[in-house]
């Protein structure tokens, strides 16, 4: 089942404790989709500027990425810069350069109307909005990512592209801001009237927890002895759990929680090495490996 992401594609220059990067192709609907390819077939609507060569673009080659809707005018594209502390829990952004991002006007190509499955990643609710809007008939699953600058900016704008949510995907920090709630269980209780049924809590080096009608469930971030740089994590991880929900046929209990499980797998290996690097090099028999993997970190008896 094909898979819709709408988001930036970007240059990013990252300065983490073990190196610096000047200049790499990043964005989140970068990250996402080259997470999710792994599971099933991504079509990706982006925009990007004269600067963005076919070299570049080769991260989409050769992995069931459709790039028609990836535009390409006139311009810079998108660039933000980011410093990571040592410990590379905290991250202050240097840079955000909108560039041609500022003028997106996102607009699917007909065969994408049809898609099923859609991740609205981190941009302006209004536009995630028109996005909906351009498919026909109801998507079996609709996820979305946002932040603090459209929390406070555009509150609006959010509530409404929620109420045709049924996966919210935030940090700890957002959902709090979102919710004015403390609690993580009451301000997911929040988010359910809000639309979505399903909330996703990214807890960074924590792991993730999804909270439903069902109840908890909690998945550790894999641990890493030397992770590098955590740039596009969250995205990776929002990739691999919708790219695994959209390759089943069902949105259960079991298909969610193993959701969970690839999307820290392949949070975890964008982790160890400098931007899109690691997923670069990636194979499936490494992300099934690796989810074994989390079995064994988990197990226990009574
Ligand atoms: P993450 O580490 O998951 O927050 O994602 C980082 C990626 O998001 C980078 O590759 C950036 O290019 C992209 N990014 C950073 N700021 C923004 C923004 N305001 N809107 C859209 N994408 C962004």
């Amino acid at each position: 089942m094909s898979l819709l992401v709408v988001g930036s594609v970007a240059f990013d220059a990252l300065e983490c404790p073990r190196g610096k990067v000047e200049r790499t192709v990043g964005g989140a609907a970068t990250y996402f989709a080259v997470a999710a390819s792994f599971f099933t077939k991504v079509n990706l609507v982006g925009i990007v500027g004269e600067d963005f060569t076919e070299k570049d673009a080769d991260i989409f080659k050769g992995r069931h990425i459709d790039t028609r809707g990836l535009e390409r005018v006139p311009g810079k594209s998108f660039f933000w810069s980011g410093r990571y502390s040592l410990n590379l829990n905290e991250r202050v952004t240097l840079a955000t350069d909108l560039n041609v991002f500022a003028n997106f006007d996102p607009k699917l190509p007909e065969p994408y109307r049809k898609s099923e499955c859609i991740f609205l990643a981190n941009i302006d609710p209004t536009l995630q909005r028109s996005v909906l809007s351009q498919v026909r008939g109801r998507p079996r699953i609709v996820a979305l990512d946002t932040m603090n600058y459209w929390i406070e900016r555009t509150p609006v704008e959010l509530r409404e592209v929620l109420r045709h949510t049924q996966i919210l995907m935030i940090n700890d920090s957002e959902t709090r801001q979102l919710t004015s709630e403390h609690n993580l269980l009451r301000a997911a209780r929040h988010v359910f009237t809000m639309g979505p049924k399903t909330l996703v809590i990214k807890l960074g080096e924590h792991g993730a927890m999804l909270v439903d009608d069902q109840g908890v469930f909690c998945v550790p971030a894999f641990p890493l002895e030397e992770p590098c740089d955590p740039t596009g994590a969250g995205d990776s991880f929002a990739g691999g759990f919708m790219g695994y929900l959209a390759s089943t046929r069902s949105l259960n209990d079991a298909t969610l929680r193993r959701a969970m499980v690839y999307g820290s797998v392949l949070g975890s290996f964008t982790v160890e090495r400098f931007g899109l690097d690691r997923l670069r090099a990636l194979t499936r028999r490494e992300i099934d490996s690796r989810a074994r993997h989390f079995v064994k970190l988990t197990q226990f008896r009574l």
